[in-house]
Formats: structure tokens, sequence, C-alpha cells
């Protein structure tokens, strides 16, 4: 079922966004000049690359962010555009490259650190999203996103500059629009449009004799997640509820624990052998089961506990699920895990 949606959140602002990166980038090589150019990380730009996974499916990377696109001699499929910058970057790229415009963006979700300038796209490209996507986007706004990296700790409406970790905290003074030193989610999701076409459970996108499945698994990381699949390309794109070969990084968004294992298992019900993930490594399917048997091993374990009359302090402190340390992300996410599994099931309903 398809809906037609208006869009236009923050044309301006993000064309300012875009500037002020400009700007920054400017003064940081500057610094790095006027510093002797000592290799400091954090001034210079993310890690961006490009590699074929299959066929003509490509996997694009702005440092910790990963998109896919699909080439077709009647344009390019994209997934996410992650953020304005990039998404200028590998419009160029994909120009040299390809010689054909993107016409169409799939979002995963509406995260600002994934779905953020897609503008760069619009004038050839139709933007898809789940029906969710504009409900998430706008209650993100009003209110503030349910995302790790900016948690709203002190309950205040928005993002303190302490209360910022990671790539958003990285990004604090571009996102922080009116430099008053505190972000809300309106300067978090402005430069995020919302999709131009949407659908409920399932869509098939078709170019130049190549197909694209758009697929919604349930609530999991947020209520509007899309998943695609590249079925010529034996290839499944998820973002942030879907890893391979590490912990997540944080759950649910927004659904219950199981819901989130049910999501996993639509997912591996889905017949493909390739798994690239919005963050980290490509993986086979094999390691996408081993991530959703950790899931389940999870829920076990802190029903056991619970069951038993364990703390949650007890639990942190035992050898719970010391199988999948050998995972990079082990500490700190084990943990994490733990915790969050822990207060979901304290607080479910029966
Ligand atoms: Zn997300």
């Amino acid at each position: 079922m398809l809906f037609l949606l208006y869009r236009g959140i923050g044309q301006t602002r993000g064309i300012q966004m875009v500037t002020r990166r400009a700007k920054a980038i400017a003064l940081a090589a500057l610094l790095l000049l006027a510093h002797g150019c000592s290799q400091d990380q954090s001034s210079e730009e993310p890690a961006r690359d490009i590699v074929q996974i299959a066929g003509d499916l490509y996997r694009a990377q702005d440092g910790a962010h990963f998109t896919v696109y699909l080439v077709t001699p009647d344009g390019i499929i994209l997934a996410d555009p992650l953020n304005a910058d990039f998404a200028d970057w590998l419009r160029t790229e994909l120009e040299s490259r390809h010689g054909v415009p993107v016409r169409y963006v799939l979002y995963s979700h509406h995260h600002w650190d994934h779905a953020a300038g897609a503008r760069i796209f619009d004038a050839t490209a139709t933007l898809i999203g789940h029906k969710n996507f504009p409900i998430a986007l706008a209650e993100g706004i009003a209110g503030f996103p349910v995302q790790v990296t900016i948690t709203d700790t002190n309950g205040d409406g928005g993002l303190d500059r302490s209360e910022a970790i990671g790539d958003a905290a990285a990004a604090f003074d571009e996102l922080d629009t009116n430099n008053d030193d505190f972000v809300t989610g309106a300067e978090i999701l402005a430069d995020v449009l919302a999709p131009e076409v949407l659908y409920s459970d399932h869509m098939t996108v078709n170019l130049g004799g190549k197909t694209v499945e758009l697929i919604h698994p349930g609530p999991s990381h947020s209520i509007d997640t899309t998943v695609l699949l590249f079925p010529e390309e034996r290839t499944i794109y998820g973002v942030d509820f879907l890893n391979v070969k590490r912990l997540a990084l944080g759950f649910p968004g927004t659904g219950t624990l199981d819901e989130w294992i049910a999501s996993l298992r639509q997912v591996e019900a889905l017949d493909f052998d390739i798994v690239s993930p919005g963050h980290s490594s490509v993986g086979t399917k094999a390691d996408f089961t081993a991530y959703r048997e950790f899931f389940e091993d999870l829920r076990e374990t802190v029903n056991g506990a619970m069951t038993s009359g364990t703390s949650l302090e007890d639990l942190l402190a035992s050898d719970a699920l010391a199988e999948y340390d050998d995972l990079p992300n082990y500490v700190p996410q084990r943990d994490r895990n733990i915790e969050d599994a822990y207060n979901l099931l304290v607080s479910a309903p029966d």
C-alpha cells in the first residue's frame, strides 16, 4: 500500500550545515598547518570508500557508517544517504564511476546519522520509507529522538554537550545550528527529508531490469525499520538492529526483546547469503544466525537470573555470555545488552 507525502523539512538549514561543515574543515586544516601537520585524527575527514559486494551492488563507507547502492542501466538505487557532506561526495563518485543518476533513495529508518542528506539526490530520486517514518520523524522533532548516542539523560528535552557521545559528540557543533550549546530534536533531524512514497509491510522497486525488496520486520531498533533484500545479489542491508560479528550497540529502540528477536527471525527467513549492515563488517548468513542466537541466549540468561532471584549486579559480575568474548565490542556491549534486557524484562507485562 502506497501513500504520497510532502517533504521539505529544514532544507535551508541543511545548506547552512554544509557551509558550516566546510568552514569547520577549512579551519581544522589551518589549525593542522599551524601545529606543524601533526596527525590529528579528529580534524580529518572520515574514511570513505566504495567496494563491490556482488554483481552491480556496492557498499559505500563514511567512517563508521555504511550504505549500499545498486547500479542499473536506468539509474542507481541507493539506500541511506548518511549525511549531506558524504552524499555530496558520493554523488560525484557515482557520476564518474557509473554515469547514471540516483533514481531512488531507500531509507533504513529516520535516524539522523543514516537518513540525513537525501536532498543531494532529490532532483533525480524518489525517496521511499516505511509508513511509520514520518511519524517517528515528527515525534523526534517535537520531542527528542531515541538513539543510543544522543540520550537525554537529564530529561531536559535536548542534548547537552556532556550527554553527546560518539558521532553525536563529534557533530555537536554542526548540529547546534543556533549555537546555544543545546541541541534539540528539531536541530538533529533538520536535514532529514520525509519519504515521498511510503509502504506498510513490503514493497518491490524495479529499475533497469533489477529488483530490490523493502521489508518491514516489525518494531525493533525503531518503529520505521526497513531491511533491503537484493534477490539477484543474494544480499541484505539493514541498520543498527542488524549486525554481524559484533554485539548490538544498544537495544531496543521501540520493541520488546521478544519483538526484537522476532524481527531478527523474520529477516533470517529471507533468501540471502551476504549481510551488509549499516555498521562494521560484512558477513554471511551464518554470521547473522549467530547474531540472532546471541539475543536468544541473552533472553534465556536474563530470564534465568530473574527466575532464580539473581540481581542485575550479580548477573553482570558472573561469567554469563562469556562464550561471546571474542567479539570485538564484547566490552562494553555485553554489559549494556544484559542491562537493557534485564530492565526490559522487569518492565514487560506478563
Ligand atoms: Zn538508528
